[in-house]
């Protein structure tokens, strides 16, 4: 709802159908008011075959729904595009695109601001400000895709904020981005990454979306992790194994790990050998992030051979490892960099 009215962009086709028939119009208009929206349309009166008077009732009734293009930069270094979007509260929230041969990546925002505090990432320096709604996370995606004239092809939920702390939202996310005459990407090229919210994964687990899910581990041992997140003081990593077996169970999909590697801090062998305990046997895959600078911290990457050796570990252990190469890090797009507002 934006005040009094129902935001069109927040639907699905069905929901969509019903409203319009509560209207006491045809059925057919809301097919036809549904594929408008995903034209990307700014106003009502683009919708060129529906009467004015429609036209009219959906105006008092509801908006579309559109955030707005404030700002874009264009890295230097690689393909990467960095979006700041005005919000219609005056809110701004970041969205990274990555344009590789025959992909083009998505990473969406799904909350201004941050409250899971992890101490290395730009997202939460200010707190949480307010959850998006899955219209505002979906329009990322329409907007970029309509400045780049591209379809996107893969989603990341990596950009500010925590997807599972806004759940309601991120899972009717999930179910507006894979409508067939909506924007149809499919569950399988989509990535939801979470600090490990024990609960929510469960609950995810249980309505096996065949999505892939990344786990923020950063540390194999509780206390290390804790002094990096502090959600590691609610849940501890045997629950997060736990709840991750059960997540494979239910759902047959392999787990990544996300393991941003920090000089002195999380890089040693001993970490390395835990790790390989801790994954063993199981479903999954690391992803090796190595830090990226932030402003209000220290931390720094370790040296290359450092990481190598990391990777080398467990890859002669056969736990399946790669290492993400950030993008966009000179216009403050890589992974924990995103912020609310740019300064
Ligand atoms: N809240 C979610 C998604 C946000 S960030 C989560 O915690 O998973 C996506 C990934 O980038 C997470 O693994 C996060 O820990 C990592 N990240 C955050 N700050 C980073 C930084 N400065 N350098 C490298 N990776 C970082």
């Amino acid at each position: 709802m934006y005040g009094e009215k129902l935001v069109l962009k927040n639907l699905t086709e069905l929901e969509l159908v019903d409203f319009i028939v509560s209207l006491g119009l045809p059925k057919f208009r809301g097919k036809q008011i549904f594929s408008w929206i995903y034209r990307d349309i700014k106003d009502f009166d683009q919708m060129n075959n529906i009467p004015k008077n429609i036209r009219r009732k959906l105006r008092e009734n509801s908006i579309i729904g559109n955030i707005e293009i404030e700002e874009k930069f264009e890295s230097k270094v690689d393909n990467t595009k960095k979006y700041l979007f005005l919000l219609n509260d005056g809110n701004i929230i970041e969205t990274v695109a990555m344009e590789y041969e025959n992909r083009l990546t998505v990473c969406v925002s799904n909350q201004v601001g941050c409250r899971m505090g992890c101490n290395f990432c730009a997202s939460t320096v200010d707190g949480l400000i307010r959850n998006l709604e899955a219209w505002e996370i979906l329009d990322q995606i329409m907007k970029v895709q309509e400045n780049l004239g591209k379809r996107v092809s893969n989603i990341v939920m990596m950009g500010s904020g925590e997807p599972l702390d806004n759940y309601d939202n991120s899972i009717r996310f999930l179910k507006l981005v894979n409508e067939e005459n909506g924007l149809n990407i499919g569950n399988r090229h989509i990535t939801l990454s979470t600090c490990g919210l024990v609960d929510r994964i469960e609950k995810l687990a249980d309505l096996q979306i065949p999505i892939n899910l990344a786990i923020s581990l950063h540390s194999p041992f509780d206390d290390k992790r804790r002094e990096i997140m502090p959600v590691a003081n609610k849940y501890k990593i045997e629950d997060i194994m736990g709840v991750c077996r059960y997540y494979i169970e239910k759902t047959n999909r392999r787990i990544t790990f996300e393991y941003s590697l920090i000089k002195d801090k999380n890089d040693s062998d001993k970490e390395a050998a835990r790790l390989v305990e801790l994954l063993r046997g199981m479903l999954c895959h690391v992803n090796l992030i190595p830090v990226n600078p932030i402003e209000e911290r220290d931390y720094e990457k370790p040296k290359i051979e450092y990481i190598n050796r990391f990777k080398n570990y467990l890859e002669k252990n056969r736990i399946p490892v790669t290492i993400r190469n950030s993008m966009g890090s000179d216009i403050g797009g890589a992974c924990g960099q995103l912020r609310r507002k740019f300064k």
